[in-house]
């Protein structure tokens, strides 16, 4: 799943328990939001063409301007700001551990984490596995700066 629709969650997660407790549940989110049948920038071919790196690059980018919006949105208090964060990077962790995998870096760490992110991927061809990402991700927007708490 690609980064935007696993940081939003994470946002949301934040938002809502607003405690420590949330990192681990933002980290268990990955695995779970992985089960949905969806496309990223690897489903077809792990080769980094240039629209790849174009499109990965773009997804980190939105995923930094979500969660700058969330900072705002939470006043910049530093506690709020510190759970948003740890949750970001929790619940994207996984994929962010298969990166040395992917650069050629293989051991048995790397493998170890690779073997239990395709367990839990659940691919699907482009544009429908795209489209429960957009609506995760429309959702989740609506639920952190529209839904007044
Ligand atoms: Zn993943």
């Amino acid at each position: 799943m690609l980064q935007l629709p696993h940081t939003t969650v994470g946002l949301l997660i934040a938002y809502s328990v607003k405690s420590p407790i949330a990192l681990p549940i933002a980290l268990l989110s990955h695995f779970a939001l992985d089960l949905i049948p969806h496309w990223d920038f690897f489903t077809n071919g792990k080769e980094l063409f240039l629209w790849r790196k174009i499109a990965i690059l773009t997804d980190f980018l939105l995923s930094v301007g979500i969660g700058l919006l969330y900072f705002k949105m939470v006043g910049y208090d530093p506690y709020q700001v510190f759970i948003g964060l740890g949750c970001c990077v929790m619940a994207n962790l996984p994929d962010v551990l298969e990166i040395p995998y992917f650069l050629n870096w293989k051991n048995r760490l790397t493998t170890a984490v690779l073997k239990i992110q395709s367990f839990f991927h659940w691919r699907c061809c482009f544009p429908w596995g795209l489209l429960p990402q957009v609506l995760l991700v429309l959702w989740g927007v609506f639920l952190l700066f529209f839904v007044k708490r």
